[in-house]
């Protein structure tokens, strides 16, 4: 494997240390010492130096959910993001991608997003009709919220609606990228993607990103991969935050105790952890989880399910566990994917979005 040198010496400098397998959110779910970072680092260096093939260790590459834990918790600053993302794309230039990662990436390809879909529910479909006309804002809502929690997309664009905002939301949505980049990293199908959206970005003076995962693709891997855009790119959550103390919405404050699931690729990647929290406050009363902020514990998504249902049940369980554990009962989530993924294992807990506490 042609893997780079500033790689592999990460995957070098990871492959014996223990000191971050206790956070990883697999590693905990699965409760097998091979999903852990340092596992990972092993089968690499394994593959680097010729004595294993790197077929042998493509599922557990992709166990890997990229959240971050391990990155920041490391005192020596060695990265297992970046180097299980570029194994996957040496993996994808060689075609040994596992057959369910390829099924993703055609669909990706074909249709702008993992779950091959091409055709949006009908309620959404009338909310985003209701804004096709051009302004200065656009509204990205992004493949998990379009097609597979569309609920979700017509509240958000129902929120900005009661604040009376003037925006656009695009019938032909383009794909941010942040799919491919997740399954085959800095690949030029990624690239060709970004560019494309970033183009349609440009067309307007701001874009508001309603998925915290399209807003860490756009806000930061676009600049490492060089995909400019003119407009201001801003979370859904730092969006909705200004509307609030700008008075144009008016919150409702109750005595509700709620806790708040921080989507790592807003409190960790792009230090947005406070927007949220403000939103929150506003409506009901906060009680913080142990694990809060930048050190939080992702709780699931809607793409990784697609090939480890099973395990992405177990964390999501788990960061219920944790909600719980501070006598939370009630939870809110300020990602669409980890909404949909604690929703589908939540018995005794109600799980809300932002969006439900604004909305009432
Ligand atoms: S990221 Fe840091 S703490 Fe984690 S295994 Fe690598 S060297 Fe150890
Ligand atoms: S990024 Fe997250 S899922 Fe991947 S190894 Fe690190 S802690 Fe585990």
């Amino acid at each position: 494997m042609l893997m780079s040198e500033k790689s592999k010496q990460h995957a070098d400098a990871c492959r014996f240390c223990w000191m971050c397998h206790h956070i990883c959110p697999i590693g905990n779910a699965s409760g097998h010492e091979r999903s852990t970072p340092r596992a990972r680092a092993l089968g690499i260096s394994l593959v680097n130096r010729g004595a294993i093939e790197l077929e042998e260790i493509m599922d557990n590459i992709y166990e890997c959910v990229g959240c971050g834990a391990c990155v920041h918790d490391c005192v020596t600053g060695w990265d297992p993001v970046m180097f299980t993302k570029e194994t996957r794309l040496l993996a994808a230039l060689d075609g040994k991608l596992p057959d369910y990662i390829s099924k993703l990436v055609e669909n990706c390809l074909n249709t702008g997003n993992a779950y091959g879909k091409t055709e949006i529910d009908s309620e959404l479909c009338d909310a985003v009709k209701a804004h096709s006309e051009k302004t200065d804002t656009l509204l990205l809502l992004g493949a998990d919220a379009r097609y597979m929690v569309p609920n979700q997309a017509v509240k958000a664009i129902r929120v900005l609606e009661k604040a009376g905002v003037k925006f656009t939301v695009l019938a032909d949505e383009p794909a941010t990228g942040a799919q491919l980049d997740f399954l085959i990293g800095a690949a030029n199908e990624t690239k060709e993607q970004m560019l494309a959206c970033a183009k349609v970005m440009s067309e307007y003076k701001a874009v508001v990103i309603y998925d915290p995962q399209d807003a860490k693709a756009i806000k930061q891997t676009y600049k490492a991969y060089g995909v400019e855009y003119s407009a201001e790119a801003l979370t859904y959550t730092s969006f909705v935050a200004k509307l609030l103390k700008d008075g144009k919405l008016e919150a409702k404050h109750s005595d509700k105790g709620v806790t708040l699931q921080d989507p790592c690729q807003l409190s960790r990647d792009l230090d947005e952890s406070e927007d949220a929290r403000e939103i929150v406050m506003s409506y009901a009363v906060l009680g913080e989880m142990l694990l809060n902020r930048k050190e939080t514990v992702w709780a699931g998504n809607i793409l990784t399910a697609q090939y480890m249902p099973e395990i992405i049940k177990k964390v999501s369980e788990r960061r219920i566990f944790n909600a719980k554990s501070v006598g939370a009962d009630t939870i809110v989530t300020a990602s669409v994917s980890e909404y949909a993924a604690l929703r589908a294992v939540a018995t005794d807990v109600e799980i809300i979005s932002i969006e439900d506490l604004i909305l009432g």
